[in-house]
């Protein structure tokens, strides 16, 4: 059988990769390279889709966050909280603008930000709250909007891996006072580069960003605030309007992935399959399951970590799966400075030494995932095995 990759975006350009030529090349010839009129037209059509009033592209996620904590004035002296199981660029922003990142544990059903310990966290320098709508899965936005309102602040959906995903009727990036979108190839919506966007209600906001991403000027070479050059180019627009018109049916077929793992997998005992929040709903970037139970036999054994074993094992078979992610953030060697300490968030550790993110993409066939948890099954015999 041949080897199955963690994500495929070949296929996926298969299948449009005429419509992309021509958008393309329509960009080369047009001889406007950055922002302009294709710029524009996407980035109406995304504000239309998530359902906000404006829609700001710019050159990343990462980007997209910076210039909404820039707009909103966040920086030096204030605190904002997060997710401490994310990727890097949710924190990394925070620092980048002079602010401190104070990180609150996560749910270890949902891999999302426990809401229940937010209130705890809040302090009088406490400015915004950055849930991140992890592997696809939105956050209980109710709640957190609730608990905003109560304490004043400001909430920035980071939806780099939910591009689609809704709580409620709405999608996420139009529930709090920002959302911030990435392009990143393997995402969602992936540009062939790099891309992000910014999306808000609030028309003020949306003018700061505009002017933030570029140079910090309004026009011309007269300039308001230290900004940055962080604009789209138009291939990237161009390819990605053509991709959002796909981009509901490409979540529905993850959803269908994501059914048949579960009726795959839910029977197995040394694993937890993901769950929905109730309400919510999801597009699977990411299928994440917990190598829970058998990781305390393993250790018990002297064997190190069951889940590394275990994915090794998928490897060798040729099965590649992903570990998103292996260190909290609150561990990382860049926020030592912090204080932090082992234990201090413990689902989050926990989650660290178990996830495993099986291959997922809109293509992946039944008998790949037949094939997939085949695999997995034999794997995590195998292991057990070698730690008798
Ligand atoms: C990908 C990602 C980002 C950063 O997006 P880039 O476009 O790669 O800069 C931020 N947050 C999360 C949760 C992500 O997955």
């Amino acid at each position: 059988m041949s080897p199955i990759p963690p994500f495929d975006l070949t296929q996926q350009y298969t299948t449009i990769s005429e419509e992309v030529s021509a958008a393309v090349l329509d960009v080369l010839s047009s001889g406007q390279y950055i922002k302009g009129s294709v710029v524009e037209s996407f980035e109406r059509q995304f504000a239309n889709y998530i359902g906000t009033s404006e829609g700001i592209a710019c050159n990343s996620g990462t980007d997209a966050l910076y210039l909404a904590l820039r707009a909103l004035q966040i920086g030096a002296g204030d605190e904002v909280i997060t997710s401490p199981f994310t990727f890097i660029a949710t924190a990394e922003v925070i620092s980048a603008v002079g602010a401190t990142p104070v990180f609150v544990d996560v749910e270890p059903e949902t891999f999302n930000l426990d809401l229940k310990l937010i209130e705890a966290a809040i302090t009088e320098r406490t400015r915004a709250i950055i849930p991140v709508h992890l592997f696809g899965q939105p956050v209980n936005m109710t709640r957190l909007m609730a608990i905003a309102q109560t304490h004043r602040l400001v909430v920035i959906e980071d939806c780099a891996q939910a591009i689609g995903a809704k709580w409620g009727n709405a999608r996420v990036g139009s529930i709090g006072h920002i959302g911030c979108f990435s392009f990143y190839p393997t995402k969602n919506l992936g540009a062939c580069g790099d891309g992000g966007a910014v999306t808000t209600n609030d028309s003020a906001i949306a003018a700061a960003i505009r002017m933030l991403g570029d140079h910090g000027r309004k026009s011309g070479y007269f300039h308001e605030k230290v900004g940055v050059n962080s604009r789209l180019d138009a291939v990237q627009a161009a390819i990605l309007q053509i991709k959002l018109r796909y981009l509901d049916s490409w979540n529905d077929q993850r959803q269908t992935v994501a059914k048949r793992y579960h009726q795959l997998l839910h029977s197995i005992s040394d694993l937890v399959v993901p769950q929905i929040p109730e309400g919510g709903h999801g597009v699977w970037n990411q299928y994440t399951i917990r190598l829970s139970r058998a990781l305390e036999t393993h250790q018990h054994n002297g064997h190190g970590n069951f889940r590394d074993a275990v994915r090794q094992q998928l490897q060798q078979q040729g099965v590649s799966s992903m570990v998103y992610y292996p260190l909290p953030l609150h561990l990382q060697p860049v926020y030592a400075d912090l204080g932090y300490q082992v234990g201090q968030l413990p689902v989050s550790e926990q989650l660290a030494k178990e996830v495993l993110s099986l291959p997922m993409f809109p293509e992946l066939s039944a008998l790949q995932q037949e094939q997939v948890v085949y695999t997995l099954k034999d794997s995590l015999l195998q292991v057990a095995e070698l730690s008798v």
